[in-house]
């Protein structure tokens, strides 16, 4: 797997181990990943915790104050399909790419539509490390799957 999925991966893992969701994410300027997240609703009840928007603050703190120049052009890695809240922040601050671990547990909710159409380059990867976090989560905590169900019936208006 390629070496920053694998970072994010590894931030799903973590999450898992904390009880929480097991969705990761890193954010890669200039081949070097600068920020790292993992999915914390669970763990500290803030519903913007996502693992993108966590890797983006994490990324912001070691920006030197520049965040824009970091962020303007950087990849986001992430486990799983961005949701609308995180594609709208990887709009707002430039991201010109995002590479996805998978679209099979969490269906996309039009964000890759999104995303696209703001020239950003979405490429998904479809791998079975990633899936089977979810999978491994879903067997401990099944009621997570009618969370995800309940998500995805909400589709962005594009
Ligand atoms: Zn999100």
């Amino acid at each position: 797997m390629d070496a920053f999925m694998t970072v994010a991966l590894e931030e799903a893992r973590l999450s898992m181990a904390e009880d929480g969701y097991p969705i990761g994410s890193v954010v890669v300027r200039n081949g070097e990943i600068v920020g790292r997240g993992r999915n914390r609703f669970l763990q500290t009840g803030d519903p913007t915790t996502h693992a993108e928007m966590e890797a983006i603050r994490d990324a912001a703190k070691h920006s030197g104050g520049d965040v824009d120049a970091l962020l303007n052009g950087a990849s986001v890695y992430t486990t799983m399909m961005p949701c609308e809240m995180c594609a709208g922040a990887i709009i707002r601050f430039g991201i010109a790419r995002v590479v996805v671990g998978e679209t099979q547990t969490y269906t996309d909710a039009g964000t890759l539509t999104l995303m696209a159409r703001q020239d950003i380059r979405v490429e998904v990867m479809q791998e079975s490390e990633c899936i089977a976090v979810v999978e491994e989560y879903v067997k401990a905590c099944p009621e997570w799957t009618q969370v995800m169900r309940a998500r995805t019936r909400r589709r962005l208006a594009l």
